[in-house]
Parts: C-alpha cells; sequence; structure tokens
C-alpha cells in the first residue's frame, strides 16, 4: 500500500485541513517487477547464444582448430544452431511483442479443424517415426467449425506437438486427438508418455521462459516462448488452455475453440 498526505491551505498558507490517499499498488508493482524480469531474461537470453557463438569463433581463430577440419566442422555447427536459436528467439519475441500490443491482425474465418490436424499429423508422423515415437490421430467427427485464423492454430499446434516430441524419448508415444465438447467447444489434446514436469512447476509453465531444465530446453533449441505464444493465440480465439502433467509419465495440454456459429436445437 502506497500513503501520499496532501495539505489542505487556506489563501493565507493555514492549514485547515489534510488529505489522505492510500492506494493499492500490489497489482502496479506486480507488473513492474514482470517487466524488470522480461527484460532481463531477454538480455540473459541473447547473450547466452552470443557467448558461445564468440568463443567458438575465438577457438577457431586463434586456437588452431582450424587445421583439424573435423573439429573445425563440429564448431561451425555450433556456431550455427546458436545463430539459428537466435533468430527463433527474436522471432518469438517479436510476434509475443504484436500480441501484447494488439497488433497482431487475426484473419477469422469459419474453419473445419479436420483439415488442418490431419497436415500437423503428417508433419510430426514422419518426425516421429525418425525418432522411434508411435503417432497418433483421432478426431471425433463430425467436429463443429470454428471461428479462427489458420496460420495462428497451426502455430499453436506446432508449439505444442513439438514440445510432445521433444520431451518424450524414444519408444514412447505421442497422441493428437479432438471432440466436440458438450458446450459445444471444439477441444484438441496434445499427450505424450514423456518426462513430465513435476507439480510445483506446473502452475508456471505457460509464463514467458519459464522452463523445467534450462540446459535440456536449450540443448534442444527452445526458446522458453512457446507456451506463452500458444496461450496468448488460444485467449485472442476466446478459448482456453491448460496442462495437466504427471513427472516421468507424460504430460496432456488441451485447448479449446468455440463455435463458429450458435448450436442448432434439433428439438
Ligand atoms: P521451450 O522452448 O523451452 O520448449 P515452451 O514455452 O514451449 O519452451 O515450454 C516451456 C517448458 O515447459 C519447457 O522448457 C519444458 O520444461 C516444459 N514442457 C513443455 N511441454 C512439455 C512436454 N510435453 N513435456 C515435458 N515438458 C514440457
Amino acid at each position: 500500500l502506497k500513503l501520499t498526505f496532501t495539505p489542505v491551505l487556506r489563501a493565507s498558507r493555514e492549514a485547515v485541513g489534510l488529505i489522505l490517499v492510500l492506494q493499492d499498488v500490489t497489482e502496479e508493482e506486480k507488473l513492474d517487477r514482470q517487466r524488470k524480469e522480461f527484460v532481463a531474461n531477454v538480455s540473459h537470453e541473447l547473450r547466452t547464444p552470443l557467448t558461445t557463438i564468440k568463443s567458438y569463433l575465438e577457438a577457431l581463430d586463434e586456437g588452431g582448430a582450424m587445421e583439424e577440419p573435423e573439429l573445425a566442422s563440429r564448431f561451425l555447427r555450433v556456431t550455427r544452431q546458436e545463430a539459428e536459436r537466435m533468430t527463433r528467439l527474436i522471432h518469438d519475441l517479436l510476434q509475443l511483442s504484436k500480441l501484447d500490443s494488439e497488433k497482431v491482425r487475426f484473419h477469422k474465418q469459419p474453419l473445419r479443424l479436420e483439415e488442418l490436424l490431419e497436415d500437423a499429423a503428417d508433419r510430426f508422423s514422419f518426425q516421429c517415426r525418425q525418432k522411434d515415437i508411435a503417432f497418433s490421430l483421432s478426431i471425433r467427427k463430425p467436429l463443429p467449425r470454428v471461428y479462427a485464423d489458420r496460420d495462428q492454430i497451426d502455430r499453436v499446434l506446432d508449439n505444442l506437438l513439438s514440445n510432445a516430441v521433444k520431451y518424450t524419448p524414444e519408444g514412447q508415444s505421442v497422441s493428437l486427438s479432438a471432440h466436440r465438447r458438450s458446450d459445444g467447444y471444439v477441444e484438441v489434446v496434445v499427450s505424450d508418455k514423456g518426462i513430465g514436469i513435476p507439480k510445483k512447476d506446473l502452475d508456471r509453465i505457460f509464463e514467458r521462459f519459464y522452463r523445467v531444465d534450462k540446459a535440456r530446453s536449450r540443448s534442444m533449441g527452445g526458446t522458453g516462448l512457446g507456451l506463452a505464444i500458444a496461450r496468448e493465440i488460444v485467449q485472442a480465439h476466446g478459448g482456453t488452455i491448460r496442462m495437466d502433467s504427471r513427472y516421468g509419465e507424460g504430460t496432456t495440454v488441451r485447448f479449446t475453440l468455440p463455435p463458429c456459429e450458435p448450436e442448432v436445437n434439433p428439438a
């Protein structure tokens, strides 16, 4: 709480009263703290790959790694990967900042999700095969049409499915499914039998840059922004997103989208 005093003065400057203002600044301070944390995180996230790139380039330049072709090509590969991660990070940051300032123009239109889900399943079943992960798609048809931006929903699916594949070891499974809920909303479910998330981390998992294991996420090429972006997009469509997980057993993310047209009552 913030307390301010303002004296009430007569023209003769004689004090005749006092105005007390008691202000609740909890929310303001929270936002301010989040803003500061975000800037610190961004700086750190950009500095880390830059430091790696710099030290590998120095090793090539001064350390004689150039004379060993195998070592040199490994150093260059790491350098390129880090540069690519920086590009992804900046792309994600720009996307989030556009979503924050409501500058993203959503091209919403009546959409059948079936095709979108089938395309995503094609892309990811290929990735899964390479990693020996079983992939399944199940759609309980018919799904009501949703009013949505195709590219943005694709982005949500990509983020969730790539996490599922990233955090699931070989020999396990990933599934994608969709159905109409009793309230008419379409629910899309991405589920995996991967490493899972400890209970204590679940509440904060949609926060920007929040990661269970920073080193692991980085080594997988993650930016720590995928879930935050997914949530912004889903909410901008009037839907909700939530995650359930058991550490060591697997993770399920569900998001909903409102149906495009009001339900026609068959009665
Ligand atoms: P990242 O780029 O690090 O994957 P995300 O915002 O997509 O960032 O996810 C945030 C964190 O949530 C990840 O670093 C990881 O710790 C955890 N996470 C997300 N999806 C899964 C999943 N399917 N299984 C296990 N952990 C997950």
